[in-house]
């Protein structure tokens, strides 16, 4: 699976990451399925945000209200590992739906993209909920 980001997506992602230091970031990702067109930071209201992130479900509303009224749909959701670890945890894992959203990791100056699967026969998913997805930069602007 090939999702396509545009590249002020990418920059975004880098620079909350970067900003939240030891704390992981986290936002909302809108666009149409194929492509990540915006990011919407959100606040991590998560007890433990140096090691697990829940976005503030003010923004989580809002931002699905708007995206309706605009045509555009959430597409997934982004987080940090300030420890550096470039793939989903294993508490990633106990909470991952397979809802078809994509889940965009920034560790160690890079992203990765996710997307959760209800089984693995393969046996090659991460924790056995997380397949990668290929990120490429958005061939039009956006
Ligand atoms: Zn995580």
């Amino acid at each position: 699976m090939i999702v396509e980001i545009a590249s002020r997506v990418s920059e975004t992602l880098l620079a909350e990451a970067a900003g939240a230091g030891a704390c992981e970031c986290c936002g909302l990702l809108l666009g149409m399925p194929g492509l990540i067109a915006a990011a919407v930071p959100a606040r991590n209201v998560a007890a433990d945000p140096a090691r697990s992130f829940e976005i503030e479900p003010a923004t989580l509303l809002r931002t699905h209200r708007e995206a309706r009224g605009g045509g555009q749909q959430v597409v997934g959701h982004y987080h940090s590992h300030p420890n550096g670890q470039a793939e989903p945890s294993v508490r990633d894992a106990a909470r991952a739906v397979a809802n078809g959203e994509i889940w965009l990791i920034i560790a160690a100056g890079a992203i990765t993209g996710w997307r959760v699967v209800d089984g693995d026969p393969g046996g090659s998913a991460v924790h056995g909920r997380f397949l990668p997805v290929t990120l490429s930069p958005a061939s039009a602007a956006v």
